[in-house]
C-alpha cells in the first residue's frame, strides 16, 4: 500500500481518486463520490493525504 506517500495526480485512479480541478485541489472519490478540496502545505506542495476520501473508502 501506498498510504504513507503523496502519489502523484496521474496514479490516484489506482486509489479510486478522480481529479476534478489540479489548480484548486479538488478531488472525488469513485466509491462513494464524496468531493473535497485539500489546502496546500505552507510549502505549496498538496498534503500526503491529500487523496484520501473523507468516508474513509481508500484508507483501509
Ligand atoms: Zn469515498
Amino acid at each position: 500500500m501506498e498510504t504513507a506517500k503523496r502519489i502523484p495526480f496521474g496514479k490516484l485512479g489506482k486509489v479510486g481518486v478522480r481529479v476534478l480541478d489540479e489548480a484548486k485541489l479538488w478531488f472525488r472519490c469513485q466509491r462513494c463520490g464524496a468531493t473535497w478540496c485539500s489546502e496546500p502545505t505552507p510549502a505549496g506542495h498538496v498534503p500526503l493525504n491529500y487523496w484520501k476520501c473523507p468516508n474513509g473508502c481508500n484508507c483501509t
